[in-house]
Protein backbone atom coordinates (compact mmCIF):
# COMPACT_ATOMS: atom_id res chain seq x y z
CA UNK A 1 0.00 0.00 0.00
CA UNK A 2 1.19 3.58 -0.66
CA UNK A 3 2.91 4.76 2.59
CA UNK A 4 2.14 7.17 5.59
CA UNK A 5 4.41 9.81 6.78
CA UNK A 6 7.24 9.26 8.52
CA UNK A 7 5.95 11.86 11.32
CA UNK A 8 3.20 9.73 12.96
CA UNK A 9 5.86 6.99 13.57
CA UNK A 10 6.48 7.75 16.72
CA UNK A 11 2.94 9.08 18.11
CA UNK A 12 1.13 7.14 20.81
CA UNK A 13 -2.67 6.69 20.92
CA UNK A 14 -3.02 7.51 24.57
CA UNK A 15 -3.43 4.77 27.24
CA UNK A 16 -6.37 6.57 28.95
CA UNK A 17 -7.64 5.72 25.34
CA UNK A 18 -6.46 2.00 25.11
CA UNK A 19 -8.22 1.54 28.91
CA UNK A 20 -11.08 2.74 28.43
CA UNK A 21 -12.43 0.60 25.42
CA UNK A 22 -10.44 -2.62 26.90
CA UNK A 23 -13.09 -1.76 30.53
CA UNK A 24 -16.11 -0.77 27.70
CA UNK A 25 -15.19 -4.49 26.05
CA UNK A 26 -15.41 -6.22 29.59
CA UNK A 27 -18.72 -4.12 30.49
CA UNK A 28 -20.41 -5.28 27.19
CA UNK A 29 -19.30 -8.73 28.46
CA UNK A 30 -21.46 -8.13 31.34
CA UNK A 31 -18.73 -7.24 34.09
CA UNK A 32 -19.44 -4.54 36.29
CA UNK A 33 -16.52 -2.27 35.33
CA UNK A 34 -15.62 0.63 37.39
CA UNK A 35 -13.86 3.29 35.13
CA UNK A 36 -11.25 5.28 36.94
CA UNK A 37 -9.45 5.83 33.48
CA UNK A 38 -11.21 8.97 32.01
CA UNK A 39 -9.98 12.65 32.16
CA UNK A 40 -13.52 14.42 32.07
CA UNK A 41 -15.92 15.52 34.72
CA UNK A 42 -18.93 13.06 35.20
CA UNK A 43 -21.10 16.38 35.42
CA UNK A 44 -23.38 17.90 32.95
CA UNK A 45 -22.54 21.62 30.89
CA UNK A 46 -24.68 24.19 32.74
CA UNK A 47 -27.89 24.61 30.80
CA UNK A 48 -27.23 28.32 30.48
CA UNK A 49 -24.94 27.52 28.14
CA UNK A 50 -26.83 24.70 26.25
CA UNK A 51 -29.55 27.52 26.08
CA UNK A 52 -26.94 30.14 24.56
CA UNK A 53 -26.00 27.84 22.11
CA UNK A 54 -29.33 27.14 21.04
CA UNK A 55 -30.23 30.80 20.52
CA UNK A 56 -27.10 31.12 18.53
CA UNK A 57 -27.89 28.50 16.29
CA UNK A 58 -31.50 30.26 15.93
CA UNK A 59 -30.48 33.65 15.22
CA UNK A 60 -28.56 32.67 12.42
CA UNK A 61 -24.73 32.39 14.07
CA UNK A 62 -24.14 29.53 11.45
CA UNK A 63 -22.08 31.12 9.02
CA UNK A 64 -17.90 30.59 9.45
CA UNK A 65 -16.53 31.65 12.36
CA UNK A 66 -13.16 34.89 12.89
CA UNK A 67 -10.48 32.43 12.91
CA UNK A 68 -9.52 33.78 15.91
CA UNK A 69 -12.44 33.49 17.48
CA UNK A 70 -16.54 35.58 18.10
CA UNK A 71 -15.76 38.78 18.96
CA UNK A 72 -18.45 37.50 22.13
CA UNK A 73 -16.16 34.91 23.41
CA UNK A 74 -12.85 36.44 23.42
CA UNK A 75 -14.73 39.53 25.27
CA UNK A 76 -15.61 37.22 27.87
CA UNK A 77 -12.49 35.63 27.92
CA UNK A 78 -10.65 39.14 28.25
CA UNK A 79 -13.10 39.07 30.96
CA UNK A 80 -12.10 36.20 32.63
CA UNK A 81 -8.37 36.68 32.53
CA UNK A 82 -9.15 39.89 34.34
CA UNK A 83 -11.60 39.18 37.12
CA UNK A 84 -9.57 35.29 37.81
CA UNK A 85 -6.17 35.86 37.23
CA UNK A 86 -5.57 39.86 37.22
CA UNK A 87 -4.54 39.41 33.64
CA UNK A 88 -4.88 42.26 31.51
CA UNK A 89 -4.95 40.31 27.64
CA UNK A 90 -5.72 43.20 24.36
CA UNK A 91 -8.08 41.37 22.39
CA UNK A 92 -5.57 40.66 20.18
CA UNK A 93 -3.54 38.82 22.73
CA UNK A 94 -6.57 36.59 22.60
CA UNK A 95 -7.31 33.24 20.40
CA UNK A 96 -10.03 30.62 21.00
CA UNK A 97 -9.35 27.00 19.39
CA UNK A 98 -11.17 23.77 19.26
CA UNK A 99 -10.02 22.75 23.02
CA UNK A 100 -6.97 23.79 24.91
CA UNK A 101 -5.42 20.57 22.89
CA UNK A 102 -5.37 22.67 19.58
CA UNK A 103 -3.82 25.94 21.63
CA UNK A 104 -0.79 23.88 21.85
CA UNK A 105 -0.36 22.60 19.00
CA UNK A 106 -1.21 25.90 17.11
CA UNK A 107 1.58 27.19 19.39
CA UNK A 108 3.74 24.20 18.78
CA UNK A 109 3.79 24.09 15.14
CA UNK A 110 3.84 28.06 14.83
CA UNK A 111 7.31 28.46 16.99
CA UNK A 112 9.26 25.36 16.99
CA UNK A 113 11.59 24.36 13.97
CA UNK A 114 13.83 20.58 13.46
CA UNK A 115 15.90 20.00 16.65
CA UNK A 116 14.25 22.08 18.73
CA UNK A 117 13.60 21.06 22.62
CA UNK A 118 10.26 21.06 24.71
CA UNK A 119 10.94 20.64 28.33
CA UNK A 120 8.29 18.84 29.48
CA UNK A 121 8.49 17.77 33.86
CA UNK A 122 6.74 14.56 34.51
CA UNK A 123 5.02 12.89 35.24
CA UNK A 124 3.04 14.97 32.00
CA UNK A 125 -0.18 14.75 30.10
CA UNK A 126 0.85 12.47 26.93
CA UNK A 127 -0.17 15.04 24.28
CA UNK A 128 2.78 17.94 25.22
CA UNK A 129 5.04 15.03 24.29
CA UNK A 130 3.25 13.47 21.07
CA UNK A 131 2.48 17.10 20.42
CA UNK A 132 6.05 18.08 20.57
CA UNK A 133 7.41 15.34 18.03
CA UNK A 134 4.74 15.96 15.42
CA UNK A 135 5.79 19.58 15.50
CA UNK A 136 8.92 18.82 14.76
CA UNK A 137 10.44 19.25 18.56
CA UNK A 138 12.55 16.83 20.96
CA UNK A 139 10.65 16.16 24.38
CA UNK A 140 12.89 17.00 27.35
CA UNK A 141 11.83 15.17 30.55
CA UNK A 142 12.43 16.34 33.79
CA UNK A 143 11.43 14.12 36.90
CA UNK A 144 9.23 15.52 39.69
CA UNK A 145 9.70 13.38 42.50
CA UNK A 146 7.28 12.41 44.46
CA UNK A 147 9.39 13.58 47.58
CA UNK A 148 8.92 17.33 45.99
CA UNK A 149 4.48 16.45 45.89
CA UNK A 150 5.59 15.72 42.14
CA UNK A 151 6.93 19.63 41.44
CA UNK A 152 9.90 20.65 38.93
CA UNK A 153 12.85 21.90 41.69
CA UNK A 154 14.53 25.13 39.54
CA UNK A 155 17.54 23.82 39.88
CA UNK A 156 16.65 20.85 37.55
CA UNK A 157 14.74 23.25 35.39
CA UNK A 158 18.38 25.04 35.49
CA UNK A 159 19.92 21.62 34.48
CA UNK A 160 17.38 21.09 31.83
CA UNK A 161 17.46 24.44 29.21
CA UNK A 162 19.60 23.97 27.12
CA UNK A 163 20.29 26.82 23.59
CA UNK A 164 18.12 24.49 21.62
CA UNK A 165 15.06 24.88 24.19
CA UNK A 166 12.27 26.35 23.03
CA UNK A 167 9.29 25.92 25.44
CA UNK A 168 8.86 24.92 29.18
CA UNK A 169 5.38 23.37 29.71
CA UNK A 170 4.10 23.92 33.21
CA UNK A 171 0.73 22.34 33.85
CA UNK A 172 -0.84 23.19 37.30
CA UNK A 173 -2.80 21.58 38.87
CA UNK A 174 -0.99 18.57 36.96
CA UNK A 175 -2.31 15.75 35.09
CA UNK A 176 -1.79 12.72 36.05
CA UNK A 177 -0.40 13.75 39.72
CA UNK A 178 -2.64 16.83 40.59
CA UNK A 179 0.10 18.52 41.83
CA UNK A 180 -0.59 22.66 41.57
CA UNK A 181 2.36 25.34 42.23
CA UNK A 182 2.11 28.38 44.75
CA UNK A 183 3.18 31.60 44.10
CA UNK A 184 6.45 31.18 45.71
CA UNK A 185 7.03 27.88 43.63
CA UNK A 186 5.87 29.61 40.56
CA UNK A 187 8.36 32.44 41.48
CA UNK A 188 11.33 29.79 42.08
CA UNK A 189 11.00 28.75 38.56
CA UNK A 190 10.54 32.08 37.04
CA UNK A 191 13.78 33.34 38.66
CA UNK A 192 15.17 30.30 36.24
CA UNK A 193 13.53 31.00 33.10
CA UNK A 194 14.60 35.16 33.47
CA UNK A 195 18.10 33.95 32.65
CA UNK A 196 16.77 32.32 29.41
CA UNK A 197 15.44 34.93 27.16
CA UNK A 198 15.01 31.77 24.53
CA UNK A 199 12.42 29.61 26.31
CA UNK A 200 8.22 30.06 26.13
CA UNK A 201 6.11 28.73 28.47
CA UNK A 202 3.54 27.50 28.15
CA UNK A 203 1.33 27.55 31.16
CA UNK A 204 -1.46 25.01 30.60
CA UNK A 205 -4.01 25.99 33.90
CA UNK A 206 -6.92 23.74 32.66
CA UNK A 207 -7.22 22.72 36.32
CA UNK A 208 -7.25 25.90 37.72
CA UNK A 209 -10.69 25.70 39.23
CA UNK A 210 -9.85 22.15 41.10
CA UNK A 211 -7.76 23.12 43.95
CA UNK A 212 -8.50 22.43 47.27
CA UNK A 213 -8.50 23.53 50.79
CA UNK A 214 -6.75 26.66 51.31
CA UNK A 215 -4.57 26.38 48.43
CA UNK A 216 -4.40 29.35 46.33
CA UNK A 217 -4.16 28.81 42.74
CA UNK A 218 -1.40 31.26 40.72
CA UNK A 219 -0.71 31.40 36.88
CA UNK A 220 3.28 32.79 35.83
CA UNK A 221 2.22 35.42 33.77
CA UNK A 222 0.54 37.26 36.91
CA UNK A 223 3.35 36.33 39.67
CA UNK A 224 6.15 37.14 37.51
CA UNK A 225 4.81 39.94 35.12
CA UNK A 226 8.56 40.42 33.33
CA UNK A 227 7.94 37.19 31.92
CA UNK A 228 4.48 38.13 30.37
CA UNK A 229 5.73 38.47 26.93
CA UNK A 230 6.80 35.15 26.38
CA UNK A 231 3.81 33.17 28.19
CA UNK A 232 1.36 31.82 26.73
CA UNK A 233 -1.69 31.32 29.36
CA UNK A 234 -3.63 28.21 28.57
CA UNK A 235 -7.27 27.99 29.44
CA UNK A 236 -10.82 26.36 28.52
CA UNK A 237 -14.37 25.18 28.82
CA UNK A 238 -13.63 21.41 29.07
CA UNK A 239 -13.07 20.82 32.73
CA UNK A 240 -14.04 24.31 34.41
CA UNK A 241 -17.38 23.67 32.70
CA UNK A 242 -17.99 19.90 31.96
CA UNK A 243 -17.92 20.87 27.78
CA UNK A 244 -15.68 18.51 26.71
CA UNK A 245 -16.99 18.03 24.05
CA UNK A 246 -18.17 21.43 22.92
CA UNK A 247 -14.01 21.71 22.05
CA UNK A 248 -13.80 25.45 23.14
CA UNK A 249 -10.11 26.21 24.75
CA UNK A 250 -8.74 29.60 24.64
CA UNK A 251 -5.22 31.91 25.33
CA UNK A 252 -4.10 34.70 26.31
CA UNK A 253 -0.21 35.86 24.89
CA UNK A 254 2.11 38.21 23.40
CA UNK A 255 0.37 39.60 19.97
CA UNK A 256 3.12 38.51 17.69
CA UNK A 257 2.79 34.77 19.12
CA UNK A 258 -1.05 35.39 19.01
CA UNK A 259 -0.92 36.58 14.95
CA UNK A 260 1.31 33.18 14.16
CA UNK A 261 -0.94 30.66 16.28
CA UNK A 262 -4.21 32.24 14.22
CA UNK A 263 -2.46 31.71 10.65
CA UNK A 264 -1.94 28.20 11.54
CA UNK A 265 -5.29 27.76 12.75
CA UNK A 266 -6.76 29.37 9.93
CA UNK A 267 -4.94 27.04 7.71
CA UNK A 268 -5.78 23.88 9.92
CA UNK A 269 -9.40 24.65 10.81
CA UNK A 270 -10.74 27.76 10.17
CA UNK A 271 -11.48 28.36 13.88
CA UNK A 272 -14.24 26.85 16.00
CA UNK A 273 -17.80 25.94 15.87
CA UNK A 274 -19.78 28.95 16.16
CA UNK A 275 -22.11 27.48 18.25
CA UNK A 276 -19.77 26.02 20.81
CA UNK A 277 -18.44 29.40 21.26
CA UNK A 278 -21.64 30.76 22.46
CA UNK A 279 -21.64 28.51 24.87
CA UNK A 280 -18.54 28.94 26.47
CA UNK A 281 -19.08 32.32 26.31
CA UNK A 282 -22.84 32.03 28.49
CA UNK A 283 -20.57 29.67 30.60
CA UNK A 284 -18.21 32.26 31.19
CA UNK A 285 -19.99 35.21 31.89
CA UNK A 286 -23.02 33.20 34.00
CA UNK A 287 -22.69 32.36 37.25
CA UNK A 288 -19.95 30.85 38.61
CA UNK A 289 -21.26 29.24 41.59
CA UNK A 290 -21.41 25.57 40.09
CA UNK A 291 -17.54 25.83 39.70
CA UNK A 292 -17.23 26.10 43.37
CA UNK A 293 -20.30 23.94 44.20
CA UNK A 294 -18.36 20.79 41.73
CA UNK A 295 -14.91 22.14 43.24
CA UNK A 296 -16.45 20.99 46.72
CA UNK A 297 -17.58 17.63 45.50
CA UNK A 298 -14.06 17.17 44.09
CA UNK A 299 -12.20 17.83 47.73
CA UNK A 300 -14.14 15.63 49.23
CA UNK A 301 -13.95 12.73 46.65
CA UNK A 302 -9.87 13.64 46.89
CA UNK A 303 -9.96 12.90 50.69
CA UNK A 304 -12.08 9.44 50.02
CA UNK A 305 -9.22 8.20 47.46
CA UNK A 306 -6.59 8.95 49.14
CA UNK A 307 -7.62 7.83 52.72
CA UNK A 308 -8.80 4.53 51.26
CA UNK A 309 -6.14 3.98 48.64
CA UNK A 310 -3.40 4.43 51.65
CA UNK A 311 -5.07 0.94 53.65
CA UNK A 312 -3.87 -0.93 50.32
CA UNK A 313 -1.15 -3.01 51.25
CA UNK A 314 1.94 -1.99 48.89
CA UNK A 315 0.61 1.52 48.07
CA UNK A 316 1.65 5.18 48.65
CA UNK A 317 -0.85 7.29 47.99
CA UNK A 318 0.28 11.35 48.37
CA UNK A 319 -2.09 13.84 48.77
CA UNK A 320 -2.43 16.26 45.95
CA UNK A 321 -3.42 20.46 46.20
CA UNK A 322 -5.68 19.63 42.65
CA UNK A 323 -7.27 18.54 39.61
CA UNK A 324 -9.31 15.34 39.64
CA UNK A 325 -6.61 12.96 40.03
CA UNK A 326 -4.08 11.33 42.55
CA UNK A 327 -0.99 9.28 41.62
CA UNK A 328 -0.45 6.21 43.78
CA UNK A 329 3.07 4.66 44.29
CA UNK A 330 3.01 0.43 43.66
CA UNK A 331 6.71 0.04 44.74
CA UNK A 332 5.29 -2.29 47.17
CA UNK A 333 3.22 -4.65 44.60
CA UNK A 334 5.90 -5.11 42.36
CA UNK A 335 7.58 -8.56 42.27
CA UNK A 336 4.37 -10.36 43.67
CA UNK A 337 1.75 -12.54 42.20
CA UNK A 338 -1.86 -11.70 41.59
CA UNK A 339 -4.84 -13.98 43.12
CA UNK A 340 -4.91 -15.48 39.71
CA UNK A 341 -1.41 -15.93 39.09
CA UNK A 342 -0.30 -13.08 37.11
CA UNK A 343 3.34 -11.79 37.87
CA UNK A 344 3.36 -7.86 38.98
CA UNK A 345 6.65 -6.82 37.43
CA UNK A 346 5.82 -2.95 36.20
CA UNK A 347 2.62 -0.83 36.65
CA UNK A 348 1.33 -1.51 33.31
CA UNK A 349 1.15 -5.45 34.70
CA UNK A 350 -0.56 -3.93 37.59
CA UNK A 351 -3.64 -1.90 35.93
CA UNK A 352 -3.74 -4.76 33.42
CA UNK A 353 -4.21 -7.53 36.42
CA UNK A 354 -6.62 -4.88 38.04
CA UNK A 355 -8.40 -5.18 35.64
CA UNK A 356 -9.11 -8.53 34.59
CA UNK A 357 -9.77 -9.88 38.45
CA UNK A 358 -11.14 -6.59 39.98
CA UNK A 359 -12.65 -5.10 37.23
CA UNK A 360 -11.50 -1.28 37.77
CA UNK A 361 -9.82 0.48 34.90
CA UNK A 362 -6.96 2.81 35.74
CA UNK A 363 -3.53 4.00 33.82
CA UNK A 364 -0.14 3.15 34.09
CA UNK A 365 2.22 5.39 35.44
CA UNK A 366 4.68 4.69 32.34
CA UNK A 367 1.83 6.29 30.30
CA UNK A 368 2.61 9.67 31.53
CA UNK A 369 6.56 9.12 32.22
CA UNK A 370 6.74 8.10 35.52
CA UNK A 371 6.94 4.61 36.95
CA UNK A 372 5.66 2.65 39.33
CA UNK A 373 2.56 4.75 39.31
CA UNK A 374 -0.67 4.21 38.09
CA UNK A 375 -3.33 7.33 37.50
CA UNK A 376 -6.87 7.45 39.26
CA UNK A 377 -9.11 9.81 38.21
CA UNK A 378 -11.73 10.79 40.90
CA UNK A 379 -14.29 12.60 38.17
CA UNK A 380 -17.12 9.53 38.71
CA UNK A 381 -19.35 9.00 41.43
CA UNK A 382 -18.66 8.72 45.01
CA UNK A 383 -20.07 5.50 45.21
CA UNK A 384 -18.37 3.70 42.33
CA UNK A 385 -14.99 5.38 44.47
CA UNK A 386 -15.98 4.11 47.24
CA UNK A 387 -16.46 0.74 45.78
CA UNK A 388 -12.80 0.84 43.27
CA UNK A 389 -11.02 1.37 46.04
CA UNK A 390 -12.30 -1.23 48.01
CA UNK A 391 -11.88 -3.53 45.25
CA UNK A 392 -7.84 -1.99 44.92
CA UNK A 393 -7.35 -3.00 48.08
CA UNK A 394 -8.90 -6.63 47.54
CA UNK A 395 -6.47 -6.81 44.80
CA UNK A 396 -3.49 -5.94 47.03
CA UNK A 397 -4.66 -8.12 49.78
CA UNK A 398 -4.25 -10.77 47.28
CA UNK A 399 -0.49 -9.93 46.23
CA UNK A 400 1.92 -12.48 47.37
N1 LIG B 1 -4.36 20.07 29.26
C1 LIG B 1 -4.47 19.09 30.17
C2 LIG B 1 -3.50 19.02 31.28
C3 LIG B 1 -5.49 18.13 30.04
O1 LIG B 1 -5.59 17.15 30.94
C4 LIG B 1 -6.38 18.22 28.95
C5 LIG B 1 -7.42 17.20 28.75
O2 LIG B 1 -7.37 16.10 29.20
C6 LIG B 1 -6.21 19.27 28.05
C7 LIG B 1 -5.20 20.18 28.24
C8 LIG B 1 -7.08 19.46 26.84
O3 LIG B 1 -8.37 19.75 27.08
P1 LIG B 1 -9.33 20.27 25.94
O4 LIG B 1 -8.67 20.05 24.61
O5 LIG B 1 -10.58 19.48 26.10
O6 LIG B 1 -9.53 21.73 26.21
Amino acid sequence: APALARRLADVEVAASVVMTSKARALAAAGHRVISLAVGEPDFDTPPHAIEAAHAAALAGDTHYPPQDGTPALKAAVQRKFRRDNGLEYALDEIMVANGGKQIIINAFLATIDPGDEVVIPAPYWISYADQAKLAGARPVFVPCPQNNGFKLRPEDLEAAITPRTKWLVLNSPNNPSGAALSADELRGLGAVLARHPQVWVLSDDMYEHMVYGDFAFATLAQVCPDLRDRVLTVNGASKTYAMTGWRVGFCGGPKHLIKAMVNMQGQLTSGVCTVAQAAAAAALDGPQDLVRERAAIYRERRDLVVAELNKARGIVCHRPEGAFYVYPNIAGCLGKTSASGRRIETDLDFVLALLEEQHVAAVHGAAYGMSPYFRVSYATSTDDLREACRRIQAFCAALA
